[in-house]
């Protein structure tokens, strides 16, 4: 076995706290890594504090993971010591279903075995990025290109493909009229992304403080949903609208601003059940739909398309010892736009 050390939560009302467990020695078709960074996604906390249900404790969360191959099983035939690699929300799956062998396996049928917070084929507990190694098999590990910085690559196993995924199905690039609800970690991405694809772009925030910061990332427009004046101005406007945010929030009014046949796509996750009302929707045409992070091929497809634009996230790197606080700050809307834990602070 692997000795292992990592931060943990021993309960949902606990803080992470430094925690050492064992990773299985590789098996043959297995890739073991050394992780050098790994993102705060706000999934972590969601699940750190079991707003979800479910929850397996002590937990160690991250799924942004992003390092270095230390070994390779006698089968491996994708990876070698030395390759940069990124290990994102799943670390296996059924392999049989069809959204499996379509390379959907985010939407395995039997569910995947998510990188933490779940249990692996045998059994055991799946433990995340928050961590010095992992060791995940080869079908499950993306390659991170060579011109991407690992810190600031590391949020694209998640907050990246997350957003790429939706863009790409609801077709965006040039000529298309795209909004982002909410930018943090995961709505910063739709930004650049959906800019680099050629679509244009508007952000949707709930103040005014990221209207900077938003036109450097790549977006065309920038309006605070706080001001009312902003639903008037935007009726009918958009092809697409991606919406991040798990704050508790009115999704009816974001449904008149789509075009005929425009799609409201939700990836942020709220606790509870949203109202929604029948007419935005029949009154246009307009879509509800929901998107989950991506494939494993679309994750490799997203990474090579970030590293041929030469961008990634933009990140505040911490020691993992300041990983209670920035949860809080997350929380806040206070990061600009992703923390990344840097491993050397576990040594
Ligand atoms: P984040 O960094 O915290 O960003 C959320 C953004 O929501 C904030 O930056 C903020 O942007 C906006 N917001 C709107 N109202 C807010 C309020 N009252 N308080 C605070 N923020 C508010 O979170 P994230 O990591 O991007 O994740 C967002 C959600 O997506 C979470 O629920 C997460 O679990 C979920 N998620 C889903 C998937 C998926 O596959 N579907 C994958 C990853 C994460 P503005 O300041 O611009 O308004
Ligand atoms: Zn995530
Ligand atoms: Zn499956």
């Amino acid at each position: 076995m692997i000795k292992t050390k990592g931060y943990a939560a021993a309960s949902a009302k606990a803080l992470l706290a430094p925690y050492s467990f064992e990773r299985r020695e590789p098996h043959e078709h297995d890739v073991a890594i050394d992780i050098k960074f790994c993102g705060i996604c706000h999934t972590d906390i969601h699940q750190a504090r079991e707003e979800w249900g479910g929850a397996i404790f002590p937990m160690v969360p991250g799924h942004e993971i992003a390092g270095v191959v230390t070994a390779v099983g006698s089968r491996v035939t994708k990876y070698k010591i030395g390759d940069k690699v990124g290990v994102g929300c799943f670390v296996d799956s059924c392999r049989n279903c069809a959204p499996c062998k379509n390379g959907l396996e985010q939407y395995c049928v039997q569910v995947p075995v998510w990188t933490y917070n779940a249990r692996d084929k045998e059994g055991a507990p799946t433990f995340g990025g928050y961590s010095d190694k992992i060791v995940v098999d080869e079908n499950y590990v993306l390659r991170i290109p060579d011109n991407l910085p690992l810190d600031a690559a590391a949020p694209l196993l998640c907050a990246g493909i997350t957003l790429y995924s939706p863009l790409r199905h609801w077709h965006a690039g040039p000529g298309k009229k795209v909004a982002i609800i909410g930018m943090g970690g995961l709505g910063h991405m739709g930004v650049k992304l959906g800019h680099a694809m050629g679509a244009e772009v508007t952000v949707l925030s709930h103040s005014l403080k990221k209207r900077d910061d938003s036109k450097r990332l790549g977006a065309d427009h920038f309006y605070a949903t706080s001001d009312s004046d902003t639903f008037k101005k935007l009726q009918g406007s958009f092809d697409l609208i991606i919406n991040t945010v798990s704050a508790q929030m009115d999704w009816n009014p974001f449904l008149f601003l789509l075009k005929v046949d425009g799609a409201l796509v939700v990836v942020g996750i709220p606790g509870m059940p949203v109202p929604i009302q029948v007419f935005p929707l029949i009154l246009g045409r307009r879509s509800l739909a929901g998107s989950n992070i991506g494939g494993i091929p679309e994750n490799q497809e997203m990474l090579n398309f970030c590293g041929q634009h030469n961008f990634a996230c933009d990140i505040e790197v911490i020691p993992i010892q300041k990983v209670n606080e920035a949860y809080e700050r997350v929380l806040k809307s206070d990061v600009r736009y992703r923390f990344v834990i840097d491993m050397a602070s576990l040594k």
